[in-house]
């Protein structure tokens, strides 16, 4: 993948969109991590850096420090114990840390990236990731997912300067992570039929040009569905490089949404309860997956309606206030008081395009059979007990995960058609 070939592919688009982004070296091969010194330094990076693994991803990438050292880098290290929750007490931590140094080295994926991304980017200072598993597309992403008080909100950062990823280290990873990272390709398809019905419908900014950038990256992904599960240097490559290009293009629409539709959401909704409870979730590709799949459902059954009768939106606080609980529910009012984000569209408009919303459901997501059966031969999971996400939650989650983002899904309308997106999901489970 040459990413000069991307700036030029997207040079000039039609939307009116300067589309760029920050990501000036890709590394992608077989002994990459023999390098990453001489990688470094051939695009300027700092050798005053501060290095951050988890005891996981450190013991991967065994002889990287003492590499680094031997090539005249000064390096602090931090090594967390294992991280499956990136917290805003770990970003402000490393805030204060990278005032010590030039530069930024992130050493692992998940949540690792998502704390060195946002603490690099508050502190000013560039980001280098070697990352250790094919396991999500967040490498290349500008934004960042963090918790705090249990509660998860994405933030705006800036794009990695350089990703480096040794294909020999990645196609070790185990099977559940490569299949995670599947998942999270997988979740594209609703994101973009999501976006362009926000367009369609809100007016929210759209462009083809990414949004084909990322169906071409989706074929790539399900071309290679049944060389997930096996251990194999040039399709863990492969994989990578897919899921740098999907991040790649919410820096190129200046949003997360080629990336992330409503499956996303109702993944959060899963993540922040167990949180609450004090417990920890499964990997984010392999929620998002099963999410994509229930979401894939209820939009399918929605094709079987001729028409809608909209109207606006009264939202029961009562109930909503009841599924997130009193930890929760302050941030969730926050982000649909005074008035919801549907509340901004005519009812009337959703009855007149609802034949052109199922056209975009038929053409951007395939069916959920044919969803099942790829998932299938990627080993990807598929239920919410692979998840850990107990059957009242996974419901909970589809029916309530509207609220906590402001945001305009396919799915966020149906409070205005008078339809429960759960009871709509039991009958497709009939
Ligand atoms: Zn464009
Ligand atoms: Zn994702």
């Amino acid at each position: 993948m040459n990413l000069d070939d991307i700036r030029k592919q997207m040079a000039n688009c039609e939307c009116g969109h300067a589309h760029d982004f920050d990501l000036e070296g890709l590394e992608i091969s077989s002994g990459a991590i023999n390098r990453v010194s001489e990688i470094l330094k051939k695009y300027n990076f700092p050798t005053r850096i501060l290095m951050v693994a988890d005891e996981n991803s450190f013991r991967v990438t065994k002889g990287l420090y003492e590499q680094l050292l031997d090539n005249g880098f000064t390096v602090e290290l931090r090594v967390y114990e294992s991280m499956r929750v990136a917290d805003m007490r770990e970003v402000r931590e490393l805030e204060v840390a990278l005032k010590r140094v030039d530069g930024l080295l992130s050493v692992g994926t998940g949540s690792i990236n998502d704390i060195c991304r946002l603490s690099s980017f508050r502190a000013d200072k560039p980001l280098a990731i070697v990352a250790t598993a094919p396991s999500m597309d967040g490498f290349a992403s500008d934004s960042a997912p963090i918790t705090e008080n249990n509660f998860k909100i994405s933030y705006f950062c800036r794009q990695p300067k350089i990703i480096i990823a040794d294909t020999a280290i990645l196609a070790k990873a185990p099977v559940e992570l490569k299949a995670a990272g599947f998942g999270d390709v997988m979740a594209k398809y609703i994101g973009i039929a999501d976006w362009r019905v926000a367009n369609l419908l809100h007016g929210d900014y759209y462009c083809e040009r990414v949004a084909q950038f990322v169906r071409d990256a989706i074929a790539r992904m399900v071309a290679l569905a049944d060389k997930v599960v096996i251990d194999n240097e040039e399709t863990a490559g492969a994989i990578m490089e897919t899921l740098v290009l999907t991040g790649i293009s919410m820096q190129l629409a200046k949003c997360t949404r080629p990336a992330s539709g409503t499956e996303h959401i109702v993944s959060h909704f899963w993540e922040c309860k167990k949180l609450v409870e004090g417990k920890i979730s499964d990997y984010h590709g392999k929620k998002v997956g099963v999410a994509t799949l229930i979401t894939a459902e209820i939009y399918y059954k929605l094709l079987e309606l001729d028409s809608v009768t909209a109207k606006k939106e009264v939202l029961d606080w009562t109930e909503i206030e009841n599924a997130y609980g009193k930890e929760l529910i302050d941030e969730v009012k926050k982000l649909n008081l005074p008035d919801t984000i549907v509340n901004e569209i005519d009812p009337a408009l959703i009855e007149e395009k609802w034949d052109e919303i199922k056209q975009i459901i038929r053409d951007e997501i395939p069916s959920p059979q044919r969803l099942y059966e790829l998932y299938r031969i990627a080993g990807a999971a598929t239920t919410g007990e692979e998840i850990a996400v107990n059957p009242d939650l996974y419901d909970l989650g589809i029916q309530y995960h509207v609220y906590m983002r402001r945001r305009v899904t396919i799915m966020r309308l149906l409070p205005m058609l008078g339809i429960r997106a759960i009871d709509v999901y039991k009958q497709t489970q009939k």
